[in-house]
């Protein structure tokens, strides 16, 4: 299923080259976490809905033809998915020069960090909000502090390079900022605080709540001298994050602004999706695991992908002509967040574990 050729990178009209997907290949998480799933339940897609893996692993050789070199699978959180070792072995195998990676709560990740490695997985993503294990609890509804733990370790053992990324909110995780510091001064970690998005309707998006990223780094000034780590070159299209591994390329910082702990070994950062927007260098989409392209996080404009994916004739250049057009047409999400400050309100209805974060 893999090609040869260097297909030509899809670019939308603000001239924006895509070359990334995230992709969603389930909406089940074993979490609750209150900023995300809380509210009413939004019920669960169901197994006819859900795409199969033979039609992920076809999405994605669609998408390498179309020049996308990385994806990311998320969900719900991809490790509930049954089988999803299998899947990623066949992913691996079939697309060879694919970047793959993964963002997971990490809490099912220990057995499964030495095969993961094994099959070529280089960095992890884990969401963190808290090291407290009662706050851990509060937030997420599970006693699961411990497991996510010894899968940090389990990861950062295996030689997986560890990402955690904390969605930074007032009155929620401050007092976990010092720990975080620390963590990242004694480990090869890079710690990320995201700014706290409006997405996802009835959800409890606040603006008391939120702690921007300025704020974060002023508040980490106190703790720990904090070096810039050189950021992509202007006007780029960035790779997503921080710690690119592949040495041929150069170090980039994509949406992260990362800071080397003086005399530490990881890394500290924010993630500004609100008060400094990277939309001029946004280079993904999303795919949900029902198959609907979201060429936006913050615009709940979606395309299907399953109707054209199922069909016995229309099939991959069907598809192919669906994320071209609907690339092309990508928006500046930050248009779109203006709308906020209006509004005061959720940007979007769909929430973040049906889009995959
Ligand atoms: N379960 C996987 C995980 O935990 O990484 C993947 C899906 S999860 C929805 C992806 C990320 O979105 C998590 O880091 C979560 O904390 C984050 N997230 C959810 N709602 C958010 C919001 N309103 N603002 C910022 N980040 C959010």
């Amino acid at each position: 299923m893999t090609t040869s050729h260097h297909p030509r990178a899809l670019t939308d009209s603000h001239g924006r080259t895509v070359n990334y997907i995230r992709l969603s290949i389930t909406d089940r998480c074993n979490l609750r976490c209150f900023y995300c799933r809380a509210g009413k339940d939004t019920p669960f897609m169901s197994h006819d809905e859900i795409l199969r893996y033979e039609e992920l692993l076809e999405l994605i050789g669609i998408a390498e033809e179309m020049g996308v070199r990385k994806v990311r699978l998320t969900g719900g959180e991809p490790l509930v998915r049954r089988d999803f070792m299998d899947f990623f072995e066949r992913a691996v195998t079939a697309y060879p020069k694919m970047d793959f990676r993964m963002t997971t709560n990490g809490v099912l990740l220990a057995p499964i960090a030495p095969r993961l490695k094994e099959l070529g997985l280089r960095a992890v993503n884990i969401s963190l909000d808290t090291l407290d294990p009662g706050r851990f609890k509060e937030i997420t509804g599970l006693d699961a502090f411990g497991a996510v733990w010894e899968g940090i370790q389990a990861c950062m053992d295996a030689g997986i390079q560890v990402k955690l990324n904390a969605v930074a909110m007032r009155g929620v995780n401050e007092a976990d900022l010092p720990g975080f510091i620390e963590l990242a001064r004694n480990n090869p970690v890079h710690v990320r605080f995201i700014e706290f998005m409006p997405v996802g309707g009835g959800t409890t998006w606040e603006t008391d709540r939120f702690w921007s990223s300025e704020d974060v780094l002023k508040e980490a000034g106190k703790y720990a001298e904090l070096i810039p780590m050189p950021g992509p070159p202007r006007n780029s299209n960035f790779d997503e994050e921080a710690g690119n591994s592949r040495p041929s390329k150069p170090y980039t910082s994509g949406p992260a602004r990362m800071y080397r702990i003086e005399g530490g070994q990881g890394a500290l950062g924010v993630i500004s999706a609100l008060t400094n927007h990277f939309c001029d260098a946004c280079n993904r989409l999303r795919i949900s695991s029902d198959g609907r392209l979201r060429t936006c996080l913050f615009s709940d404009k979606e395309y299907k992908l399953r109707p054209a994916l199922r069909h016995p004739k229309l099939g991959r250049e069907s598809v192919k002509k669906i994320i071209t057009q609907c690339g092309a047409i990508k928006p500046i999400g930050h248009e779109i967040l203006k709308q906020l400050t209006r509004e005061r309100r959720a940007v979007c209805d769909k929430r973040m574990s049906s889009i995959g974060g």
